[in-house]
């Protein structure tokens, strides 16, 4: 069949559409294992474009954990956790993340994707409420667009809002609050105490999801509850289910839920993202219980790449760079246009350096920037090679 007349051929004007709106992404590959510096193309760049905030992706702890899963579990788990997927290192890491999360159980999932895809659609149905923050993640928006639910999107961290739908809803069977505790683009925490006291108050599940919170954030590393929850007791009172992932400051692949024990039977049974996928290879388990045991081990990593991001965002400020509300080790530069974005991503590519410039439709239009990640791992020479390089903003 001719390329123009297959009803596929509308594929080549949705590229060029976003070939010409600047929009098009390429995949890249990699050469070497990424740690704060990374090979692509050939060429060796500073790299600060991982979501591996504690420098633990290629710990030889991890790698040696999976060398040794790999040679008494084989690799594939063949079919999803409910048949035969579920082995003993996953039934184990369940148990360890809960008792991380200190909570009663903990579910794996195939990806934090995954985990929100699957989780929200089985809390919430057609007749109930979800209240979801306009900066939450696509995959909570997906969750909340699979599930049927009546879903009112509040303005970011806009707590006067969110009370106000939710006095709204109150004809609803269930209401359910839906957000990210930090932002991955902004860098910054939503108001988990004070949203918590909302749900109490208008008897509303509050679901969170900490996956660049979690290991990084909160006395012990178990995200931004632990760090709220020690100063404003009032979210220890909300009926709270946890998303986390093990793909970010953890270093490996997959999401989890952490509650009560009925919670977890209950999403076993109910989340389809669970039920109908396989189970990810046992060797990641045996790495990801070799990242909590560093975790704990080592609290070291955590307040470096928390003070690395503090050091950086004070610097680029006082040279005139907008870095938004930004509170955390993600480090937004933020520069409005797409254009302006891309070429300073260019510039700083040319020197050697891997920010990635974001833009539509991952942030709303008009607030492309480049997002600076950071790792216990970078070094204080990369970030001042970063601040040279940047410059003064004009
Ligand atoms: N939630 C948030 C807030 C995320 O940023 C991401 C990944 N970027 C996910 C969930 C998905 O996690 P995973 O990469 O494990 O699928």
């Amino acid at each position: 069949m001719p390329a123009d007349s297959s009803p596929l051929s509308w594929l080549a004007d949705a590229l060029a559409d976003l070939d010409a709106r600047g929009l098009r992404r390429a995949l890249r590959e990699r050469g070497l294992p990424q740690t704060s510096e990374v090979e692509i193309d050939g060429r060796r760049l500073v790299n600060f474009s991982a979501n591996d905030y504690l420098g633990l992706a290629n710990h030889p702890l991890l790698a040696e954990a999976a060398r040794h899963a790999i040679a008494h579990h084989g690799w594939g788990a063949g079919a999803s956790p409910l048949v035969t997927g579920r082995s003993s290192l996953h039934a184990e890491l369940e148990r360890r993340l809960a008792e991380f999360e200190g909570e009663e159980a903990a579910l794996l999932f195939p990806s934090g994707f995954a985990a929100n895809a699957g989780v929200i659609p089985a809390l919430a149905d057609a007749g109930d409420a979800i209240f979801s923050d306009a900066k939450n993640h696509a995959s909570l928006i997906d969750g909340c667009r699979l599930s049927r639910a009546d879903t009112r999107v509040y303005p970011h961290n806009d707590v006067q809002e969110l009370a106000r739908l939710l006095a709204e809803s109150s004809d609803r069977r269930r209401r359910l609050i839906v957000t990210d505790t930090l932002f991955s683009m902004d860098g910054d925490f939503a108001p988990l105490a004070r949203i918590a006291e909302l749900a109490v108050e208008h008897d509303a599940v509050l679901l969170v999801d900490e996956a660049h919170a979690t290991g990084v954030w909160g006395a012990t590393g178990r995200g931004c509850v632990e760090h709220f929850a020690d100063q404003r007791p009032s979210i220890r009172d909300a009926a709270i289910v946890k998303i986390g992932t093990l793909s970010k400051a953890l270093g490996c692949a997959g999401g989890f839920v952490a509650g009560s024990q009925q919670l977890i039977d209950y999403l076993a049974n109910r989340a389809r993202s669970y039920v109908f996928s396989t189970a990810h290879p046992a060797a990641n388990c045996a790495a990801a219980l070799a990242a909590l045991g560093l975790v704990r081990d080592e609290p070291a990593r955590r307040r470096r790449v928390r003070s690395l991001a503090d050091s950086l965002r004070g610097r680029l400020r006082a040279r005139g760079w907008d870095c938004g509300a930004s509170v955390s080790q993600i480090v937004p530069v933020v520069l409005g246009d797409v254009d302006r974005t891309m070429q300073a991503a260019a510039r700083l590519l040319e020197a050697g350096l891997l920010v990635p410039a974001i833009r539509p439709p991952t942030v709303p239009p008009g607030e492309s920037l480049l997002r600076i990640s950071l790792s216990a791992d970078h070094r204080e020479q990369q970030l001042e090679r970063l601040i040279d390089v940047l410059g003064e903003s004009s």
